[in-house]
């Protein structure tokens, strides 16, 4: 494994629901300690301040932390426990899978189960399993030994799944690349523009709870006050059976994805063609996503105070909001090169003209 496979696998394997970051937070404190000095806001969104050659602009890149889960929402007599999600799950993915209950007392291993096929008529087996008819079995035979296992209402669920190289050696699968791969982007970004220098501070910024219609985003905005910010995020692969290519152009392995449309936010557009015009230049393949069923922290970060100047840029990921994701290497080692440039590119009278 090199450095990046390790940092992926650090990052996508720590557990981080919603309102439960610390574990990821801390990878990042780990490995962003060399780049930059730190401030924390108070709902958990980390930043890491990184002085260049000028005071002004701003430049924040934010990427979020957290993960979609569950929470316990109620412990069952003879056991089981009812979840509530936090995030978009799709019910189809669950059954079967494995979850970890972060307790009081330490980790509790469980699996989502209903009702065995068995024991279904014909008709039942035919239908889909809706979350709310599921439960996390940890294999206890009582709601005692639920509690004693130290399982609370409101504890966190975190998706188990581990990080692994596929048979084509630049696919990765692993749970949470939405959105540990701008996680990772956020470090390696910090450390090549340390490395390069740039006109401008740049503050990384690892948000907390994104994934329940964003919130850590405005908090950090409020500590940053950012004059032009880039969001790092993962986005949606489109190359899979039954998807038309007016539905979804994206392709593994083609390029980072700038995001030009989404539900709560319309991109800077001199911004936007900065970035086009940057991976000209620079030969890196661009793809180009509209996303009307989603958004991203973005959607707070530009609306903070008068307007910021801002733009999402991706990382395709097949199989996103499951325990099993596939993102290509290709397209995360191009969106580095173009972030990279990016933020050198980002002095004062560059940004000011985004805006006039
Ligand atoms: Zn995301």
């Amino acid at each position: 494994m090199d450095q990046t496979e390790q940092l992926l696998k650090d990052l996508t394997e720590a557990h981080g629901v919603p309102g439960y970051e610390a574990e990821v937070r801390a990878v990042l404190r780990r490995y962003l300690e060399p780049w930059g000095t730190f401030e924390q806001d108070k709902i958990g969104s980390l930043v890491c301040v990184q002085t260049g050659q000028a005071e002004r602009p701003r430049v924040m890149l934010a990427a979020h932390m957290d993960e979609i889960g569950f929470m316990v929402r109620h412990i069952m007599p003879e056991g089981f426990i009812k979840f509530l999600p936090l995030g978009g799950w799709f019910d189809q993915v669950l059954l079967g899978q494995r979850a970890v209950i972060k307790t009081h007392r330490g980790d509790v291993v469980g699996v989502f189960g209903a009702r065995p096929p068995h024991l279904l008529t014909n008709d039942e087996r035919k239908k889909v399993i809706e979350k709310k008819e599921m439960y996390i079995d940890i294999g206890a035979t009582s709601a005692a030994e639920v509690e004693a296992a130290g399982v609370r209402v409101g504890d966190p669920v975190v998706p188990l799944a581990d990080f692994r190289i596929l048979a084509n050696p630049k696919t990765y699968l692993s749970k949470a690349f939405d959105d540990r791969v701008g996680c990772a982007l956020l470090v390696q970004t910090l450390a090549a523009c340390a490395h390069a220098g740039h006109p401008n501070v740049i503050y990384g910024v690892a948000t907390a709870m994104e994934e329940i219609g964003p919130r850590g985003a405005r908090t950090a905005a409020e500590l940053v006050d950012p004059d032009v910010a880039l969001i790092l995020e993962s986005d949606i692969a489109g190359d899979v059976p039954g998807i038309k290519a007016e539905e979804s152009s994206i392709k593994l392995g083609k390029g980072p994805t700038l995001v030009v449309y989404d539900a709560r936010m319309i991109p800077n557009l001199r911004l936007r063609d900065l970035v086009i015009d940057t991976a000209r230049e620079l030969g890196v393949p661009l793809q180009f996503s509209a996303i009307e069923g989603g958004a991203t922290d973005g959607s707070l970060i530009h609306l903070h105070k008068t307007g910021v100047p801002t733009v999402v840029l991706g990382v395709a990921a097949r199989h996103i909001h499951s325990h099993s994701a596939i993102i290509h290497r290709d397209d995360y080692d191009n969106a580095l090169k173009l972030l990279t440039a990016l933020v050198g590119k980002l002095d004062q009278a560059t940004v000011a003209a985004l805006t006039q």
